[in-house]
């Protein structure tokens, strides 16, 4: 079917917009990753039914869907092709105790506001969180800074509504004929070959289906390819009443480290790190020769973690807060780490990330700073970090001529290969998108990867639903935007 032809035939299908004017499709041809591709129609459904018609239509013509949240992501996950489908209009939020039921498009700034009114949040919390969409979080399987205490979007998933690549509407775990099979094929993954982290975005979860009431995680992390989410249930708790924010400095990675690992044992809620390249942004004196902080946050026994901290830790404590509007001040310098880091470097010398969210078993921290430092000196370049060092996750960003951006291939593929032997992910939050889906089959091995291309067939057997993500990576033209 001619281009043409597909857009006015939507048109003519759904009670949604249909857009093709050059405007949008550019507004749509990239996120927030290095990445352009321009689809050939954006739609905007006003309904669910609208979402069931596009699939069918694409599917009866052989086009592909690739949903769209807020367009945050880095690793260009929600570009491609075919038909774009922004849910926007799909925003509803409904409260209870213990969770909320949300529609795919609503954006967590919102849900987060409505969420406080009643004493109330959703705890992954991306640094970008407020500008997402909760498709997209889902999407991704995001996390944030106190994804230590309360865990992933994928364990704070109770129910998912989706539509899979036949058009068919699906609830899970609720729907038992599609859970056993989900069950079935989880049950014969190579349990060994899955990272032993505690957050993973990389290729589909199949590790977290341990019985068919765990069937509807298999949507979180699998970036649209599966099955386009409509609705979700998600678990929501109360909001903490008071918080203690403590910040250490260290004179060295490895101690801060090893540190991580005895603190991680009191149940913070928050163990997050900077390098000194951060520092010179805060407002504070910090020591001379300071290499790097922790931030360690506590929402529960207060008192008794403050003492526990200060005989233990082996940095030095910086400073102790328990005032809201002081710990609020601090997270905003560490959730602005990115642009810090950014601004730190020269236009010339910003190479796109591709290795920036791998994530390795806290005991190794260690080693994945020893990693970096050795790339560093064979490749000649240098690297700005910071991020969730209670999970073991740290965000790189490498500083090289753009000229020599070649190298970046060789840096991903020996950075990756260790991160994989030391028990790692390539990726712990951002997902593979165009820039790691190639990497997928290292990470997991043949029979697992099998058992991903198994489980996309099962939801997707004409490969409508962003193809080229996850399995089948294809490469894209790319322009570089950064
Ligand atoms: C500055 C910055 C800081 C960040 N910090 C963090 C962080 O601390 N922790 C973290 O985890 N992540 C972080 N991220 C990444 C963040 O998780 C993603 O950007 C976010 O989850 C994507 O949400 P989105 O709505 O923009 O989705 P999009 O980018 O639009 O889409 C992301 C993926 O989800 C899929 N998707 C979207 N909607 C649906 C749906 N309805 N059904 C199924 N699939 C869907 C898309 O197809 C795509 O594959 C950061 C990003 C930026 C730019």
């Amino acid at each position: 079917m001619k281009t043409l032809e597909i857009r006015k035939s939507l048109r003519k299908l759904i009670s949604g917009d249909v857009l093709w004017d050059k405007d949008i499709l550019n507004f749509y041809s990239v996120d927030s990753s290095l990445y352009q591709v321009t689809p050939k129609v954006v739609v905007i459904p006003a309904t669910e039914e609208d979402v069931i018609s596009v699939v069918k239509f694409a599917k009866k013509n052989k086009i592909s869907v690739t949903v769209r949240g807020a367009g945050t992501g880095l690793v260009g996950s929600a570009l491609n092709t075919g038909i774009i489908i922004d849910l926007k209009n799909l925003n509803s939020i409904t409260v209870k105790k213990n969770y909320s039921i949300i529609g795919a498009g609503i954006i967590k700034g919102k849900l987060d506001q409505v969420l406080s009114q009643k004493g109330k949040f959703f705890p992954p919390n991306p640094s970008i969180g407020p500008y997402c969409a909760m498709g997209g979080i889902i999407g991704n399987n995001a996390s944030g800074a106190r994804t230590l205490k309360y865990g992933s979007t994928i364990d704070n998933l109770e129910e998912i509504t989706f539509v899979n690549g036949k058009g068919e509407k699906i609830t899970l775990p609720t729907n038992n004929k599609i859970s056993k099979n989900v069950f079935k094929i989880s049950s014969k993954i190579e349990k060994e070959k899955f990272p032993m982290v505690s957050k993973n975005s990389c290729g589909y979860r199949l590790d977290c289906i341990k019985s068919i009431k765990d069937t509807h995680k298999i949507l979180a992390g699998s970036e649209g390819t599966l099955g386009i989410v409509l609705s979700a249930k998600i678990r929501i708790r109360d909001i903490p009443k008071r918080r203690l924010l403590v910040i250490v400095e260290y004179q060295s990675l490895r101690n801060a480290a090893k540190d991580c690992l005895k603190i991680k044992e009191t149940n913070p809620s928050a163990i997050e790190f900077v390098d000194k390249s951060t520092l010179k942004n805060f407002d504070f004196k910090f020591k001379k020769n300071t290499d790097c902080l922790l931030f360690v946050e506590y929402d529960s026994d207060i008192e008794k973690n403050k003492n526990n901290l200060k005989n233990f830790a082996d940095g030095q404590i910086a400073k102790i807060s328990k005032s809201r509007k002081e710990i609020e001040k601090w997270w905003k310098f560490r959730d602005l780490a990115l642009s810090y880091s950014l601004k730190s470097i020269k236009q010339e010398d910003r190479i796109p990330h591709i290795i920036e969210d791998a994530t390795v078993p806290l005991e190794k921290l260690g080693n994945l700073f020893s990693i970096i430092e050795k790339l560093n000196k064979k490749f000649h370049t240098n690297t700005v970090m910071y991020g969730h060092a209670g999970n073991g996750n740290i965000h790189v960003r490498i500083i090289s001529n753009r000229k020599k951006i070649k190298i970046l291939d060789e840096i991903s593929r020996t950075y990756f290969e260790q991160i994989i032997e030391l028990g790692g992910t390539i990726t712990g939050e951002h997902g593979d998108g165009i820039a790691r889906s190639r990497f997928i089959k290292n990470q997991y091995g043949p029979t697992n990867y099998q058992l991903f291309k198994k489980i996309k067939e099962f939801f997707d057997p004409e490969e409508i639903l962003n193809p080229g993500k996850i399995t089948k990576p294809r490469r894209f033209s790319t322009l570089e935007k950064v």
